[in-house]
C-alpha cells in the first residue's frame, strides 16, 4: 500500500490528522531517477526545475526521449492538499516501472511509446515548504508557501466594491434589527465603484498563495477570468444571509437607527490582497520563486499538454478562455469518459465555473504559454468530505492506489494525446469511399485500463 509522502523525512510521523507512515519524497524520486536512467529513460541529472521559497529544490522527473511533445504533471501547489502530490508521483514511477527493453503486449507497447515519443515532467510537489509546515503542529490546514512578505509601513490597500449593493436584507441579534447590505467586489475600471481602504499593518507576513499569484494576463472581451491583482469573490446569497463581497450593517431598531455598526469582507474563496488570508495572492504578479521557477520551465517550450493536480472535489477544469478551443474540449471530453469508464464522477466545467479567481496556474498556462492544461481536483467528493471528515489531508493512505488507478488512464492519455496533437484520427475507407474501420481515439486507448 503506497504511502504518503513527506518531503525528505520517512518513517513514522505524529502529525493533527494521527500518526503515520511516510516515504521521503527526496528518495523516493532518487530511486526512479536512478532506475529510469538505467533504463535511458530519464535524465539523471535533472533533479530539480529550481527552488522553492525557503531553499528546498522543487523536485523533478523528466521522463521521455522526444522534447518535442512535453507534458507536464505537477502536484501540490497547495501544501495540505496530499493526495495531489501522490498521483503524479505515481504516474511516473508507473512508466518508469513498467516501460520494457523489448515490449511485447499491447499495453507494454503502449506505455512505450508514450515514453518514446514524449517527455513528461513529473513535479509532484510544488510547495515543498508548505507541504512540510502541514506536518507541523497544528498547521495540517496550511494552504500557501511559506515565503515570507514585509510591508516595511502600516500600507492602505484599496478595494474597489460596486455602488449600488447586490444584495440586502435583515436580521435580528435576539433584541434588535438589523439591515445589511452587500457589495461585489468590482474592477476599479468600471467606472461605477467605490474605495474601500484597509490597513495592513506593518510587520512581516508569512505564505502566499501559489495558484493566486502567476502573472495572469487580461484576457479577451468577455472572460469570466480577470486579470493578476483583481479581486474577486463567491457572491452567492442566501436570503437574509450576509453574502460573498463587502459587508455593512446598519441599525434598524437600536440607536442610534441608520448608523452604521459594522463593515467588513466576506471573501471565503477568492484571492486577496491582504497577507492574513490564506489566498493571499502575493506581493507582485508572479513575486514567489516557485512560480518564477514554473514560468522558466514553461518557457523552454513545447509544453503540449499539463495537468495541475490538487485536491478536493473530484472535479475536471478547462481554462475559461479554452471553452471554445477544439483541442482543449477533445481531450477534456476524452478524460472526462475515462473516468466515467472507471465508474468514478469528475465534473467537467471552467474554471470560473467553481468560483472566479484571479492568477491561477491554469488560465496563465493558456494565456501565457498557450498549453491545453486542466486542474483536477483529487478526491474525496464534498459528500465524503463532509461525511467522513476527509478534507484536503484526512483522506485515509488506504485510499492512495484507487485514486491513482482511476486517474492513471486520465494521465496517460493525456500524454498520448499530446503526441497525436489532439486530432481525431481519421477514419480508414474502402476504395469506394466506405468507413470500414474508425482507428481508437488518442484516448480511447486506455479505456479499461489498469495499472
Ligand atoms: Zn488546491
Amino acid at each position: 500500500m503506497p504511502h504518503y509522502h513527506a518531503y525528505d523525512k520517512s518513517g513514522s510521523l505524529k502529525t493533527d490528522v494521527g500518526t503515520l507512515t511516510f516515504d521521503s519524497l527526496v528518495n523516493d524520486m532518487a530511486d526512479l531517477r536512478k532506475a529510469g536512467a538505467a533504463l535511458g529513460i530519464v535524465n539523471p541529472t535533472l533533479i530539480d526545475i529550481g527552488n522553492s521559497a525557503n531553499g528546498r529544490p522543487i523536485l523533478a522527473l523528466r521522463i521521455g526521449k522526444n522534447p518535442a511533445n512535453r507534458v507536464l504533471l505537477v502536484g501540490c501547489h497547495h501544501a495540505r492538499e496530499w493526495i495531489s502530490v501522490e498521483v503524479p508521483f505515481l504516474v511516473g514511477k508507473y512508466l518508469i516501472d513498467n516501460y520494457k527493453a523489448t515490449p511485447s503486449t499491447r499495453k507494454e507497447k503502449i506505455i512505450n511509446h508514450l515514453v518514446d515519443n514524449a517527455e513528461i515532467w513529473v513535479v509532484p510537489m510544488f510547495n515543498p515548504d508548505g507541504h512540510l509546515k502541514t506536518m507541523t503542529s497544528g498547521e495540517h490546514m496550511w494552504r500557501a508557501n511559506t515565503d515570507s512578505v514585509a510591508f516595511a509601513k502600516n500600507t492602505p490597500i484599496d478595494r474597489e466594491i460596486e455602488k449600488t449593493p447586490y444584495h440586502t436584507g435583515t436580521f435580528n441579534d435576539g433584541t434588535d434589527d438589523f439591515d445589511f447590505k452587500c457589495y461585489k467586489i468590482a474592477p476599479a475600471a468600471s467606472g461605477t465603484t467605490k474605495t474601500e481602504t484597509e490597513i495592513v499593518a506593518a510587520g512581516v507576513y508569512e505564505g502566499v498563495d501559489l495558484n493566486r499569484n502567476y502573472a495572469v494576463p487580461t484576457g479577451p472581451v468577455g472572460s469570466k477570468s480577470p486579470p493578476w491583482g483583481t479581486e474577486t469573490s463567491d457572491e452567492s446569497t442566501t436570503a437574509d444571509q450576509i453574502a460573498g463581497g463587502f459587508f455593512e450593517i446598519y441599525n434598524k431598531t437600536a440607536a442610534p437607527v441608520g448608523a452604521m455598526v459594522e463593515s467588513g469582507w466576506n471573501l471565503t474563496t477568492s484571492k486577496s490582497p491582504l497577507p492574513s488570508p490564506d489566498t493571499f495572492c502575493g506581493p507582485s504578479a508572479g513575486s514567489e520563486p516557485e512560480v518564477q521557477t514554473m514560468d522558466a520551465l514553461l518557457k523552454k517550450g513545447n509544453f503540449k499538454s499539463a495537468i495541475s493536480y490538487h485536491n478536493f472535489s473530484q472535479l475536471l477544469l478547462y481554462p475559461d478562455d479554452a471553452a471554445t478551443h477544439t483541442e482543449t474540449q477533445f481531450l477534456g471530453r476524452g478524460m472526462k469518459k475515462l473516468f466515467k469508464n472507471q465508474k468514478v464522477k469528475y465534473s467537467y466545467e471552467s474554471g470560473s465555473g467553481l468560483y472566479p479567481t484571479s492568477g491561477d496556474s491554469m488560465e496563465w498556462a493558456w494565456r501565457v504559454h498557450n498549453v491545453v492544461n486542466y486542474t483536477i481536483e483529487l478526491p474525496p467528493t464534498n459528500a465524503d468530505a463532509v461525511a467522513n471528515n476527509w478534507a484536503f489531508n484526512r483522506l485515509p493512505e488506504s485510499k492512495i492506489q484507487g485514486v491513482f488507478e482511476s486517474n492513471l488512464p486520465v494521465a496517460l492519455c493525456a500524454i498520448n494525446c499530446a503526441i497525436a496533437n489532439f486530432t481525431p484520427p481519421a477514419p480508414i475507407k474502402n476504395k469506394s469511399g466506405r468507413v470500414i474501420r474508425t482507428p481508437h481515439n488518442c484516448w480511447e486507448e486506455f479505456k479499461g485500463w489498469t495499472p
